[in-house]
């Protein structure tokens, strides 16, 4: 599968022609993002004159967006065009507080459809698989953003959305379902329902392709999927505010995410100092919109935790790779003096197989002394054997947990399918410290 191109004219750019496009794209983009009320006040109030943006590299001289200049300038604070030219408003999950909302003119909505053929068409999808598209359809981007993707693409689309996972499995024996999008809890949750109907998905299914992403998921979750599935999982990455999904994607080498540069410029830099990291370095992911005509943002602070991988892609493409998010900044908690990532704590979860779907991290302060609570599905085989064999996992688990974390948790075993879930994206972390 080597060479495969959707968009030959992009994706095979060498590098020195890359950058001559962003950078022509970049003025673009600064110049149309004069019509907006925002980066008109803020490029007043900073004294930034266009004509001094000579390279690439002088972006850096121009200021941060941020979430918060999202919400400030809410609704229609970062449009550079008339409203009777825009055809979409997305809002993005509201995930860490209160929501924003995105616009899309016409030829951003085709930009957004050309940047998701590319990554499904990438890893493999063609004409002739049928797509189920298991993620919410509406405000959340997930949905529409794969789904006109997929159809510019050819496949032939089922918009099933997300839940309802009786129907979900029908839908994809009755038509033959070879490629899906669905995020990680969901396809955590889904592989409980196939083994409580008895299913195997391997033999009775034809899945050969998984899209996961839209939330954060560690290695030994994409490998459960894979095995249980029987599919290849490529990691996908995209937030509402740089359109949705298809900022960035897995090739067929899966050595982390290319990100579209012809769409997107990408930084990486130390959320302390807000200064530029070196690739390789983990910080946190600043995009700047480069083809995007309603709504550009400029040097956008995602607030996700990643690095930028050094050297070349063996599949050929220039544009550069990010890592696995590691979460956003605000999902690190710290507790005894430790910095924690949900994430670490499901990857050991994630490697024993005796645990099972789901799980809960509960941060709680007892006597002025804090606490960290870790509540784990476990599956239903080994809740039925003796209460010695539980104990036994119980003090495994407490003891990976400790080598990687470094802090002691309490682990509490859990009947399958008892924790709370829900509906969207997984809320893993419960800090109730605050509350005393
Ligand atoms: P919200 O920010 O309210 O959740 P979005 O639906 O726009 O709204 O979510 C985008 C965010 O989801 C990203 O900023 C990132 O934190 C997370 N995300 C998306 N894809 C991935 C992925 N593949 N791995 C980890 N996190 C992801
Ligand atoms: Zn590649």
């Amino acid at each position: 599968m080597k060479n495969t191109f959707w968009n030959p004219d992009r994706e095979a750019l060498k590098r020195k022609d890359l950058e001559s496009l962003q950078y022509e794209l970049l003025i673009d983009t600064l110049k149309r993002s004069l019509y907006s009320p925002f980066y008109r006040e803020k490029f007043s109030s900073y004294g930034i004159d266009i004509s001094d943006i000579k390279d690439l590299s002088d972006l850096q001289k121009l200021p941060f967006t941020t979430k918060q200049d999202l919400r400030d300038w809410y609704p229609y604070g970062f449009l550079t065009v008339s409203k009777d030219q825009l055809v979409r408003l997305h809002v993005s999950s509201g995930t860490t507080g209160q929501a924003t909302a995105i616009f899309y003119t016409q030829r951003d909505i085709e930009t957004w459809a050309e940047l998701m053929a590319r990554c499904l068409y990438m890893t493999g999808a063609r004409p002739g698989d049928v797509f189920q598209n298991m993620t919410g359809y509406g405000l959340f981007t997930g949905g529409l953003g794969f789904h006109y993707g997929a159809e510019k693409l050819g496949l032939l689309t089922i918009p099933s959305g997300a839940g309802n996972s009786k129907r979900q499995i029908q839908l994809m024996r009755d038509f033959c379902t070879t490629v899906i999008h669905i995020i990680p809890s969901y396809a955590l949750r889904l592989m409980e329902i196939f083994s409580e109907l008895g299913l195997d998905p391997k033999k009775e299914l034809h899945l050969r392709i998984a899209y996961l992403g839209a939330e954060p998921y560690s290695e030994e979750v994409r490998q459960r999927v894979q095995d249980f599935y029987g599919v290849k999982v490529y990691n996908s990455y995209g937030l509402s505010e740089m359109n949705g999904p298809g900022v960035a994607f897995e090739c067929e080498f899966q050595q982390g995410m290319h990100v579209w540069e012809d769409a997107f410029i990408v930084e990486v830099i130390d959320p302390d100092t807000l200064e530029p990291l070196p690739d390789g370095e983990v910080g946190e992911l600043v995009l700047t919109t480069i083809s995007r005509e309603g709504m550009p943002l400029i040097r956008y602070r995602t607030k996700d935790l990643t690095r930028i991988i050094p050297g070349d892609c063996p599949c050929g493409r220039c544009h550069k790779r990010i890592d696995r998010i590691q979460g956003r900044s605000d999902d690190m908690f710290i507790i005894k003096g430790v910095n924690i990532f949900p994430i670490q704590v499901e990857q050991v979860l994630m490697s024993i197989p005796e645990v099972g779907t789901n799980y809960r991290i509960v941060l709680k302060k007892e006597k002025n002394i804090d606490q960290m609570i870790v509540q784990v599905e476990v599956t239903d085989k080994v809740f039925i054997e003796d209460m010695r064999h539980l104990q036994r996992l119980q003090k495994k688990i407490v003891h990976e947990l400790k080598s990687e974390i470094l802090v002691t948790p309490i682990v509490e075993l859990v009947e399958p399918n008892k924790l709370p879930r829900q509906a969207g994206k997984a809320q893993r972390l419960f800090d109730l410290r605050k509350e005393g």
